[in-house]
């Protein structure tokens, strides 16, 4: 049987075809004229002040901090359940990331677990759009705005999500997107911050290219100028080839979410009425990216046993994703009870764009027996067999 992986990144002629143009243009480096493209081509599908294409979502974390002027010491609050990207960039500037635990039924960050969170030296919020499902903006809006907070929103897994009518990236005043090769739109590595006031936007411009300008536009200028280097600054730049693929995948992101849509439906569909998992469960007032297709399995289902049997037959699925607060290198002293319970249950199943329905039906097929043969001790005789 053909394996059906757990992801596959959606790359095609269209791609190559806009690689081979940089190749040819002589300008493969960072903040060309594709990266300045891509940026316009951001700034305008998100009604951005100013969007930054840098090399990937973790660096446009770390730079979103610095703008927005976190200090050592600082308390930031963040999302416990998912990649846990927010907490590593809290922790590069010495500041303190304190977890905050999330919804059962969403994944996403509890707005009451932040307000409980808040002490003299909290200076912000990271919320992320858990593997692709927008959190609640609005009541974190709120909390952030009486505590005068910033609000970063992580939506590197999120592209084309909405909450309450608006697209994921917009929903607080600076937001990262991942185009890293499991993400819904990818160059293989990259990521783009975005700001509503384009004073960060510059200043992250800044700190992601070593403190100074375009060295394209350098080139542009007639005479010599001589650039001077003004503050100590990263090199998170994305290369022109990586921009080339991403103006391409980000006129495909429709088309594809569309398919991973449909691929979702499916699912629910057929596990609906498995009463051994729990399907994931969207809002009316949000959509999902599927980023990552996460099942809950029941309390008393022996996951690692399911896993082996799915991958023993060339079925990709994983953990889904992390609690940052048991992760070793973050020591935590509040503990996030829901986020670790998904982290226990939850088991992710091959999402992409291009699943076909008969894959779809075959994973369904072996997760069902899969779950049935591992229900241990708080399956009832005489369930489904
Ligand atoms: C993938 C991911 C990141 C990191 O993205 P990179 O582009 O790989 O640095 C950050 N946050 C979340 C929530 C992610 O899922």
């Amino acid at each position: 049987m053909e394996p059906v992986p757990l992801v596959h990144a959606s790359l095609g002629q269209r791609e190559l075809a806009a690689v081979a143009e940089v190749f040819a243009s002589g300008w493969p480096a960072g903040q060309g004229p594709r990266g300045k493209a891509l940026e316009a081509l951001l700034r305008k599908r998100y009604g951005a002040g100013d969007a930054v294409a840098m090399c990937n979502a973790g660096a446009a974390l770390h730079v979103s901090l610095l703008a927005l002027g976190v200090r050592p010491g600082d308390e930031v609050i963040v999302a416990d359940y998912g990649f846990p990207a927010p907490a590593h960039a809290v922790r590069y500037l010495d500041a303190v990331p304190v977890c905050a635990d999330v919804r059962a039924d969403t994944g996403t960050v509890d707005p009451r677990a932040v307000a409980d969170l808040i002490t003299p030296r909290t200076v912000g919020v990271i919320a992320v759009d858990t593997v692709g499902m927008p959190a609640d903006y609005t009541e974190l809006r709120a909390i952030t705005d009486r505590h005068g907070l910033f609000l970063v929103e992580d939506a590197a897994c999120a592209v084309g999500a909405t909450y309450r009518g608006r697209e994921a990236g917009t929903l607080a005043e600076v937001a990262v997107l991942s185009f890293h090769g499991r993400k819904g739109a990818t160059s293989g590595e990259g990521g783009a911050l975005l700001a509503t006031d384009p004073r960060i936007g510059a200043d992250a411009r800044l700190y992601s290219s070593f403190g100074i300008g375009s060295i394209f536009d350098m080139g542009e200028v007639v005479g010599l100028p001589i650039p001077e280097f003004t503050r100590i600054g990263h090199n998170y730049k994305l290369s022109d080839i990586a921009a080339a693929i991403l103006q391409v995948q980000l006129d495909r992101t429709e088309e594809l979410l569309a398919r991973r849509t449909a691929v979702a439906g499916q699912y629910a569909g057929l596990l609906g009425d498995e009463e051994l998992l729990t399907v994931p469960y969207v809002p009316d007032d949000r959509t999902h990216a599927w980023q990552t297709y996460m099942v809950t399995l029941g309390p008393g289902v022996d996951r690692a046993a399911v896993a082996t049997e799915l991958r023993a037959q060339g079925i990709g699925c994983g953990h889904g994703t992390f609690a940052t607060h048991l992760q070793p290198v973050f020591e935590s002293k509040h503990p996030c009870p829901v986020s670790a319970e998904l982290f226990r249950r939850h088991l992710a199943l091959p999402m992409h764009a291009e699943l076909t329905t008969g894959q779809v039906e075959r994973v369904v097929d072996a997760l069902r027996r899969a779950v049935r043969a591992h229900a241990g001790t708080t399956r009832s005789p005489g369930g489904p067999a």
